[in-house]
């Protein structure tokens, strides 16, 4: 058995200038690095006769070598190594380029295996820099090469660490390797999979890719084991905690309800007995609320805030940015009508109470008193210098933005003993079995249905020959007295290396800044050039919030025709008199993200429409953007989305806290499936995992990983 929290200091073959290079992809101990799983494979599988060699294959060939000689060329400071390898159907010229040292290691007599690729030039066929190795007989099969034969293991790599480099310390700890297997046996056995040892033994060198899948496999349901594990303790914990029970009261609800000025969908009737029903227990509410843009989420937690209000407690709705937050106190105070509850609105910027704008330290000043029924705000809520006097139902608007540890913060409000129930609301459809893996630890309200008066939208994509005639229909459009949203993405940075620092903060607000520019871009040219008769408007993350939601408000009250802006309007944004969604270079945008915008218009009773600006005559892009077109359920759209872009760039891999491979996994429906009841089988027969140290270890260090998101 191997111990695989020893450090790697403890391998013969790691020089010790190479062990900061392996820190920084994140390899310190042996199981770093047998978890170091390569990205992909090079097929050099086939092993064939030099003769058989042609121009531009990659090839894996067997040989001694004939000739070897070392060529300095000076004005170049370059050294070219020649030499002659042959085998009994003929031989190939091989040149490597500044690496002399080849000379020495393979000497005419050495039998070496090479892959490589094969060039043609005017001096004939070469193999071109191959990779080699010593072999002791010339079989003409890969028996066991680490680098030249079967499938080789490709890695993430950095500066000083390449993949021949991992190969070398990986490939020798694989001999005979012996981990101990977290899984019980039965579990294991019962489910096909390989054994842990035998998995990592073929991630790194499968003799088939079949073996590579069934590898990964393994590997990547250990990790949504975990995952499953957490999410069901998480519940558990949650289940044990106290919460404020807030009685249902029919006759109120079904008041406010009859006041409403549209009658509910069955959806949103089926989710707020949901929440109405979660509401009732003594241990808090974990919610997630699914549902399309527009499909009047809103209202649905408003109900759940009312009742709360009525029982003598404090909600607290929170949207990701102020003007959202603003819309929200808005539409909210209109539904709920005037002296019916107290609501506040707190944000960086500004404060109200029930409609009057006041000072902000009054507010909280209101809010610890409990003068506050509902406080709709931003982050500000969160604040320090904000106490409530009875916190018991907290509601995020699209959660996505939000980090866990925010979500935290809030559930700490309430109290030493009692923490508040909380909602989620998101636009985002994920497929339900997907949200159970993401979110295992949430119930789970799905609205599909959207209200009876909504039209369909029509949806075109717009090359670049139709632009004219579009901008003419739009104009009109705006003369008739309805209103566009124009989105554009940011400009895509030309130099790659800008690309890469956009992980760092300095580069958060390189984004940002390339965002302004393509929104200033598009607005000048919109008012200057094409619609210098209309009015037009630009909004984009570098304004003052101030400064923004005067603008909103200007825009809802028909002051602009035409509103350019980034994506910031993405989420939640209700101007029902906007009827066209004007999408600048839409293929930059993935579909989800497109179906959002969608969802802008299309909010009253005129027909809407969805314009899909296309800067290419690409016709797998615009093929793409036809997706859209032909259909307008948002889950359906998430699951193509997910199926081009990949589940990690779809939910972001950092919001999940899921290992890459089990986030490549996640279209693996069965897999997820088996692990959650595997998962629950575990806790039922052992709920403190005591039978199970090894996994008990390994589950807690996941919890401390993704506990840190
Ligand atoms: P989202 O789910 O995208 O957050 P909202 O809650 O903002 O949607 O609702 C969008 C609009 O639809 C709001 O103006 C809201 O008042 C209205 N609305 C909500 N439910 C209904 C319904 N059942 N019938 C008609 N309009 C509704
Ligand atoms: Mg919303």
């Amino acid at each position: 058995m191997i111990d695989l929290s020893l450090s790697i200091e403890q391998l013969k073959n790691v020089g010790s200038r190479n062990l900061p290079r392996l820190a920084r992809l994140g390899i310190k101990t042996i199981r770093d690095l047998l978890w170091h799983f390569p990205v992909r494979y090079e097929d050099y599988s086939r092993v064939i006769p030099i003769s058989e060699i042609e121009p531009g294959q990659k090839v894996n060939v067997q040989g001694e070598v004939l000739k070897m000689s070392n060529r300095m060329i000076f004005p170049k400071r370059m050294s070219i190594t020649n030499a002659l390898v042959g085998d009994e159907t003929g031989a190939v010229k091989v040149v490597w380029f500044n690496q002399p040292f080849i000379a020495n290691s393979l000497k005419e007599g050495t039998l070496v295996s090479l892959a490589g690729k094969a060039n043609l030039d005017k001096h004939g066929l070469y193999l071109s820099s191959p990779t080699y190795e010593k072999i002791q007989d010339i079989e003409f099969k890969n028996y066991n090469l680490t680098h030249t034969g079967g499938l080789i293991p490709i890695y993430p790599e950095t500066e000083g660490v390449t993949s021949k480099y991992l190969r070398f310390l990986i490939k020798p700890i694989l001999k005979d390797l012996e981990v101990p297997d977290p899984l019980p046996e039965e579990m294991v056995k019962k489910h096909n999979l390989p054994s842990l040892s035998e998995a990592l033994n073929k991630i790194h060198y499968p003799a088939s890719n079949q073996e590579a899948e069934t590898a990964k496999e393994r590997l990547a349901f250990d990790d949504l084991l975990l995952f499953q594990l957490k999410a069901l303790l998480e519940r558990r914990r949650l289940n044990q905690l106290k919460s404020v029970r807030i009685k249902f009261d029919k006759d109120l609800i079904q008041s406010f309800i009859s006041r409403l000025p549209f009658e509910l969908t069955k959806d949103q009737k089926v989710a707020a007995w949901e929440i109405l029903k979660d509401l009732e227990k003594t241990y808090p509410m974990n919610r997630l609320m699914e549902g399309d843009v527009g499909s009047g989420k809103t209202v649905v937690a408003l109900i759940g805030a009312i009742q709360v209000a009525k029982a003598g407690h404090q909600s607290v709705f929170m949207a990701p940015t102020e003007v959202l937050a603003n819309q929200h106190f808005k539409t909210m105070s209109e539904l709920l009508g005037n002296g019916f509850l107290n609501i506040g609105l707190l944000t960086g910027s500004e404060a109200k109470f029930n409609n009057e704008i006041v000072d902000k330290t009054n507010l909280k000043n209101k809010i610890a008193k409990g003068e506050v029924d509902i406080i709709i705000g931003t982050h500000a809520v969160i604040q320090k210098g904000v106490h409530f006097k009875n916190l018991a139902f907290v509601i995020i608007d699209e959660q996505h933005r939000f980090g866990v540890s925010q979500r935290a913060a809030l559930v700490k409000n309430t109290g030493p003993d009692t923490v508040p129930h909380l909602l989620s609301l998101t636009a985002t459809p994920i497929p339900r079995t997907l949200a159970l893996t993401i979110y295992g630890d949430l119930d789970i309200s799905i609205i599909k249905e959207k209200p009876k008066n909504r039209q369909k939208i029509i949806t075109k994509v717009v090359s670049p020959s139709q632009r004219k005639v579009t901008y003419k229909f739009i104009r009109d459009e705006v003369i008739s007295g309805r209103q566009v949203f124009v989105i554009c993405p940011r400009i895509e940075a030309s130099d790659p290396k800008a690309e890469i620092k956009t992980k760092g903060p300095q580069s958060k607000m390189n984004i940002l800044w390339a965002e302004v520019k393509a929104v200033q871009d598009e607005y000048k040219k919109l008012s200057e050039e094409i619609f210098p008769d209309l009015k037009v408007a630009m909004l984009h993350g570098k304004m003052k919030p101030k400064e923004k939601n005067e603008i909103m408000d200007n825009f809802k009250n028909k002051k602009y025709g035409i509103l350019v802006s980034t994506s910031v309007i993405e989420v939640g944004v209700d101007i029902p008199n906007a009827t066209i969604m004007m999408v600048e270079n839409s293929e930059r945008f993935g579909l989800a993200q497109l179906h959002q915008f969608r969802g802008r218009v299309g909010r009253d009773k005129y027909q809407s429409y969805c314009l899909l600006f296309s800067s290419t005559a690409d016709k797998n892009i615009n093929q793409r953007l036809k997706a859209l077109v032909e259909c307008d359920d948002g889950f359906l759209l998430a699951e193509k989305d997910m199926a081009i872009r990949g589940a990690g760039e779809f939910f972001g891999v950092k919001q999940s806290g899921l290992p890459d491979l089990a986030m490549a996994s996640l279209a693996n429906v069965e897999l997820i499936k088996k692990a959650r009841l595997e998962a629950r089988l575990l806790l039922k027969e052992d709920p403190n995992l005591n039978s199970y140290p090894l996994l008990k270890e390994r589950l807690e260090s996941f919890q401390r990983l993704t506990h840190f998101e």
